[in-house]
């Protein structure tokens, strides 16, 4: 087989077989196929797309070129949930807890924030002596003692992702629905899970600003994991405001630790509760999501998902003192961004906003950039709420004052503010979609 044939076919649009898809991903994989053709594919596949069989055969060999992880010996069903990320979605931190709380074991592999978007490692990390990189040896033990863990992608898993995800990067095909399945079941079935719930976020903040795209996105993977023998739903999930009142590593931690707590902002515990009840149903230890959630929020108010959370936090070598108080990093600034007029908040650019997180260090404008736990931002404003001249849309965190200025005008451009009636908050959870 040559990888120019391959090449051409698939530029032609004709369906590769999934002996030529293993044959250019397991030639890039090992360092035999060159930059350049893989590159010349992956642009041929933005543009021509993926059958399902081709999908199918991508995230399979994707998911086989490293290894998959087996918890088979730890007893409960093995659930975890992937969120495609936004401006303040901490979920993961509250729900990989609350779900250990319920039974289930979730051996959770998160990935880092890059441009506006967070990542559950950098909120993490924000904990003092918290390690994400755990061997496959140690995730092992922290899962089975406790349930759950939280670590980083190891050289092990996925490798063939790693090194597409970086080729993409650099040659504009990360949009594109069936290299995105791929690369995101290869890293999620390496867990060896029995289950997966997708939330896939939809609007300013997120990755598919539309809600055809996301549930196009949830689609591909939900088919691809159920031919690859795994059971999943995927909810589309708001997020055309930050979730929640928390922006930036520390302060997301610290929002995270109230909903445990039972006093967390109600979109951000409804989400968790939503999700945790749907992977409690995917387990089959709950029969309904009625039940599931009732179940879960008495896990919050009885304090036990609180306490495995910190249980997981002194496993992996963070201080459990961050739920006393006074441990988290904190910015030695702030700023309120305020209103110059009066009226309701009628959308939010929340792109924008996690951008201007970024310029105050809570993100990374390239993979190598290094994160400010401390930096971010407190929203006081979301849609629908009114507002007053002088009023703060949200107060900024900062240590460098070096790009704030920047970032208050950024802020300034993601507020519209209007003089029309009544602004009816957005739904949080938009639809549900089965397998
Ligand atoms: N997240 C991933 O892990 N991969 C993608 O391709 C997009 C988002």
């Amino acid at each position: 087989m040559r990888a120019v044939d391959v090449l051409m076919r698939k530029r032609a649009g004709v369906e590769l077989s999934r002996e030529e898809i293993a044959f250019l991903v397991n030639g890039f994989t090992a360092g035999e196929i060159p930059d350049y053709q893989v590159s010349a594919f992956l642009m041929a596949v933005c543009l021509r797309g993926m059958s399902g069989e081709e999908t199918v055969a991508l995230t399979e060999t994707m998911l086989r070129s490293g290894a998959i992880l087996d918890f088979s010996g730890v007893p409960g069903p093995k659930i975890d949930k992937h969120s495609t990320g936004g401006v303040g979605d901490k979920a993961s931190l509250v729900i990989a807890p609350l779900a250990a709380s319920m039974g289930i074991v979730v051996p959770m592999i998160s990935g880092r924030g890059l441009g506006h978007s967070g990542g559950t490692l950098d909120k993490l990390e924000a904990i003092p002596g918290f390690s994400v990189r755990l061997d496959e040896k140690r995730f092992h033990q922290v899962v089975s003692q406790i349930g759950f863990a939280m670590v980083g992608q190891t050289e092990a898993i996925a490798p063939a992702d790693r090194k597409l995800y970086a080729l993409r990067d650099v040659t504009a095909t990360v949009e594109s629905f069936p290299l995105i399945t791929g690369s995101i079941l290869s890293k999620k079935l390496a867990e060896g899970i029995d289950g997966l719930v997708l939330d896939v976020k939809v609007g300013s903040g997120a990755f598919m600003k539309t809600r055809g795209d996301a549930e196009t996105l949830a689609r591909s993977m939900l088919s691809t994991a159920k031919r690859l023998g795994t059971r999943a739903v995927a909810l589309l999930t708001d997020m055309s405001q930050p979730l929640g009142t928390h922006v930036g590593n520390a302060l997301e931690v610290e929002e995270s630790l109230a909903v445990l707590r039972g006093n967390g902002p109600p979109d951000l515990t409804d989400l968790c509760l939503r999700l945790t009840a749907h992977m409690a149903v995917l387990g089959r230890i709950a029969s309904s999501i009625e039940d599931a959630e009732k179940r879960a929020r008495e896990e919050l108010r009885s304090g036990r998902a609180l306490s495995k959370f910190l249980a997981m936090v002194r496993a992996q070598g963070g201080d459990p003192k961050i739920a006393d108080g006074g441990v988290l990093p904190r910015a030695s600034g702030t700023k309120p961004v305020e209103a110059d007029r009066a009226g309701v908040v009628s959308a939010i650019d929340t792109e924008k906003l996690g951008w201007a997180a970024m310029l105050l260090g809570a993100g990374r404008e390239k993979v190598e950039d290094v994160i400010d736990p401390g930096a971010g931002f407190i929203v006081h404003k979301k849609i629908g709420d009114e507002v007053l001249p002088g009023e703060p849309f949200v107060t900024l965190h900062y240590n460098d004052p070096s790009r704030l200025a920047e970032a208050e005008g950024m802020v300034q451009k993601a507020y519209s503010v209007s003089d029309a009636g009544p602004i009816p908050a957005p739904e949080l959870i938009l639809a549900l979609v089965e397998q």
